[in-house]
């Protein structure tokens, strides 16, 4: 099998996407992540985010913004077609405990923006030494 080619960091800033896939490979470490993975993730997330309060980021509803996902924090059109959309996140976070996991009273919709904000405070949070 041919050896993959040795990747190398961009210095700068990371883009949205790599953002997305360095939280996601962060995730799949962390306690719970089999649970995104699970059928009923999906049909819950999805179920969740149908109901009439959970169609704005919750965030940018208290800045006085009603975003379903298509705008930015600041209220300009969300430009990348794969952040235009809620995502589920954990209120206070699950550290793989079940029942905080699967409790839709600590989920709340949050738009990519703010999520990253949320993800950001987390990783610095959880890493005190960056
Ligand atoms: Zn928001």
């Amino acid at each position: 099998m041919a050896s993959k080619p040795k990747s190398f960091r961009l210095r700068g800033t990371p883009t949205s996407q790599q953002r997305e896939r360095e939280y996601d490979r962060e995730r799949d470490q962390r306690p719970g992540r089999q649970w995104y993975k699970t059928y009923r993730w999906q049909c819950e997330r999805a179920e969740f985010l149908a109901l009439p309060e959970n169609q704005f980021c919750r965030r940018c509803e208290q800045a006085g913004l009603l975003n379903a996902g298509h705008l930015t924090m600041h209220g300009d059109m969300q430009s990348n077609p794969r952040r235009m959309h809620l995502v589920v996140d954990h209120i206070k976070r699950h550290h793989g405990n079940e029942r905080l996991f699967w409790d839709w009273s600590n989920w709340q919709p949050l738009c990519p923006d703010h999520h990253d904000i949320v993800k950001q405070a987390e990783e610095r949070a959880a890493s005190p030494h960056r």
